[in-house]
């Protein structure tokens, strides 16, 4: 008898009935038990009963109670029971206690042909109530496991053309129910364009190829237009024939695990961009390339300039006019500088600017109140931006800009991120050029340094040579001595060469103290209007070889705990400077005291510098007129810069090229307590209001 013979109780069963029924049941394939009363129970518990047979008392079996009590058990399970009586309105009594289906009834002994019948019919409702409810279980398993994948799971019925959903096809790509249609061409329309053809092609040739899975990557429409990356993977089921009938699947979201594949893979491509090359103009260039149009429709990286000033270097925009046009723009925006820009807002705070979905107030924030520029930006059709500091080893080397306009393409948090990531080796990279080009420009700087020097030694100690073989010469043999006017103004020629190679010597000689951190101040009570009518004193013969009256304007001692000796040599090469780079014009020195420091300008009227070497001209070698027409090694300025320091003022350069320039030293009278000197720039070009708007004391 096979495992799926259904079992009947035959409950309290007299040994004379019970060889009848097995008599007439035997030809059934039936498991049958036969229990007594209280078996029953745990005869139900433990298996599927398909039917439970009751004797009542009349052929010996159970009194009526008993049998109302099993009627009910079976019933809570579902199982029908056939009552056996010797009279039937015995077995109709107990009936009609019970609800319609719970039980029926036969007279005993029962025909055996009859009794069959109703047997199998009982095994047959059995049967039926069995499927039904392995169907229901497996409808409800079905419904839990869609539930509890967040993949949209799909019907796909071929005969009636119908595709059942799970709810999740409208959680993934945010269709409200009523949008979500049950057949196969709302699927394939909302397949993305660039897909729709290999996708369908490769469905029709596995449906026709007999293939049994069907697995394919594309991008599904969401509601809002955009598109998801999904993969979906269904299973074909045929009929007999191999015609295919339905196809149950599931599509899978795997947007954000493709999207970071390909994050990965850009910034692996970004960084080998900036790493390729140690021109930073260019590398910028191209990484702005990278960007646009795979992360931006725009891309800009500016960086801080000397002064401070944001410099675009890169920008990117399919569209050579349009890229034109917001360089000008841009243009517009860095000169109005007291107009605080967002990218100037990211260098100062150091922390990203985002900007998810560009709104009026945006615009209007961007703009500055700048008409022009406001309908420029509006042109430009922003839709969402992020600005990202450079950030490199502490410091912010500029921003990275990145605008989405045509795309109409909104950031989010992950491509913040991203962009973040990118910017940091952006920064990495902009900081190693920059190491780089230091490096490089302090190596042709000490080249240059070194041909400059070796020329400026070479000049007196030429003259010293010459000078020395000619007296020897006239001094030599028999001849008779030179006069002696001649031979003083000879040994005076050979006095100024060593002074020369002297003044050269300790430019060298504090040149490399400074390097070595040693700067010995002697502080004394010095006064500099003293001091400077010295140096101007020893400095008269120069001025008057080169032409320039020297003009000295004080108002009486001004006297501070100072180093005398490096205040001379301050003055010294300010007026060296001032005598070389402005002859034949006057020179006017100028000596205030205010309340709190002491003020020297030395000014000229000669070449003048220009605005972007004001500030580099301070540093070791660095010298901005032409080598062919000015000598010098390029260490004056710098030495007096550090000396200055070193006495806890500050010295600054005015200046217009063709017109001349102004130095000027502010010093604080003592080492300490002094407040910080003027800042730079508030004192007019020249200094001259100085002495007309405020009285020295
Ligand atoms: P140098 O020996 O070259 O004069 P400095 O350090 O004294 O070196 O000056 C650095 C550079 O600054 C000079 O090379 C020159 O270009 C510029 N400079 C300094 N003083 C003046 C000045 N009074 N007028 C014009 N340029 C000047």
């Amino acid at each position: 008898m096979s495992d799926a013979a259904p079992h009947i109780l035959l409950v309290d069963t007299p040994p004379a009935l019970q060889r009848h029924l097995r008599l007439s049941l035997g030809t059934l394939e039936l498991r049958l038990h036969w229990p007594a009363a209280e078996q029953v129970s745990e005869c139900l518990e433990s298996r599927p009963i398909a039917a439970v047979v009751l004797p009542l008392a009349s052929v010996g079996g159970l009194p009526k109670s008993q049998a109302h009590a099993l009627i009910r058990q079976s019933h809570a399970h579902g199982v029908p029971v056939l009552l056996l009586a010797e009279e039937l309105p015995e077995a109709v009594e107990v009936m009609e206690a019970h609800p319609p289906g719970a039980v029926d009834c036969m007279a005993s002994p029962p025909e055996p042909q009859l009794l069959r019948a109703r047997m199998a019919g009982l095994v047959e409702r059995f049967r039926a109530r069995s499927a039904q409810e392995a169907l229901r279980q497996s409808e409800e398993r079905y419904r839990l496991s869609t539930l509890a994948t967040s993949d949209a799971i799909y019907d796909w019925d071929m005969v009636t053309d119908t595709l059942r959903w799970s709810v999740h096809v409208r959680t993934l790509f945010g269709y409200p129910p009523e949008d979500v249609q049950g057949d196969f061409r709302w699927w394939s329309r909302n397949l993305h364009r660039k897909d729709r053809r290999r996708v369908l092609a490769s469905l029709r040739d596995a449906l026709e190829q007999g293939d049994v899975k069907w697995r394919q990557e594309y991008q599904f429409s969401r509601v809002d237009g955009s598109y998801a990356d999904v993969v979906d993977q269904g299973y074909i089921l045929r009929d007999a024939s191999g015609q295919p009938l339905r196809m149950v699947g599931g599509m899978q979201d795997v947007t954000e695990r493709k999207r970071a594949e390909r994050n990965l893979r850009f910034l692996s491509e970004a960084s080998a961009q900036l790493g390729s090359n140690l021109e930073l103009r260019e590398t910028l260039q191209r990484l702005a390339w990278l960007v646009v149009p795979e992360l931006a429709d725009w891309c800009s990286v500016d960086l801080v300039d000397e002064e401070g000033h944001l410099k675009r270097v890169a920008l990117a925009h399919p569209e050579p006019r349009k890229r034109t046009r917001a360089l000008e723009h841009w243009e517009r925006l860095a000169e109005a500088r007291e107009r605080r820009s967002v990218l100037n807002r990211v260098v100062e705070t150091g922390q990203p600017r985002w900007v998810h979905a560009f709104s009026r107030a945006h615009l209007e924030e961007l703009s500055g109140g700048d008409e022009e520029l406001r309908a420029a930006l509006e042109l430009l059709g922003c839709t969402s931006y992020m600005v990202l500091p450079l950030n490199a080893r502490g410091r912010v080397l500029g921003v990275l800009g990145l605008l989405q306009a045509e795309s109409g393409r909104h950031y989010d948090e992950t491509d913040v991120e991203l962009a973040q990531a990118l910017a940091n080796r952006a920064a990495l990279a902009v900081d190693n050029a920059m190491l780089y080009q230091r490096a490089q420009r302090a190596i042709s700087l000490r080249d240059d340094f070194l041909s400059i020097a070796a020329h400026e030694l070479r000049t007196p100690t030429t003259s010293l040579k010459l000078s020395v073989q000619t007296l020897v010469r006239k001094l030599q043999g028999e001849r008779p001595m030179p006069p002696r006017e001649q031979l003083r103004s000879r040994l005076e020629g050979l006095n100024l060469s060593v002074a020369r190679l002297e003044a050269l010597e300790n430019q060298l000689l504090d040149v490399t103290r400074l390097a070595s951190g040693h700067l010995q101040l002697q502080r004394e009570e010095v006064d500099l209007v003293e001091v400077v009518h010295g140096v101007l004193d020893a400095f008269a013969p120069q001025a008057e070889d080169a032409g320039c009256e020297l003009v000295l304007v004080e108002h009486g001692p001004v006297v501070g705990q100072w180093d005398r000796s490096r205040l001379e040599q301050v003055v010294t090469h300010l007026l060296t400077n001032a005598i070389k780079y402005g002859a034949g014009k006057p020179v006017r020195v100028r000596v205030q005291g205010w309340p709190e420091w002491a003020q020297l300008s030395v000014s000229d009227q000669g070449i003048g510098i220009a605005p972007e070497h004001q500030s580099r001209i301070f540093e070791r070698f660095e010298r901005a007129a032409s080598d062919r027409h000015y000598g010098g090694l390029g260490l004056g300025l710098y030495i007096t810069r550090r000396i200055v320091e070193a006495l806890c003022g500050e010295v600054h350069v005015t200046s217009r090229p063709g017109q001349g320039s102004t130095f000027t030293v502010l010093l604080p009278y003592t080492a300490v307590g002094a407040r910080k000197p003027l800042a730079e720039g508030s004192h007019e070009e020249g200094g001259s209001t100085w002495e007309e708007s405020a009285q020295p004391h």
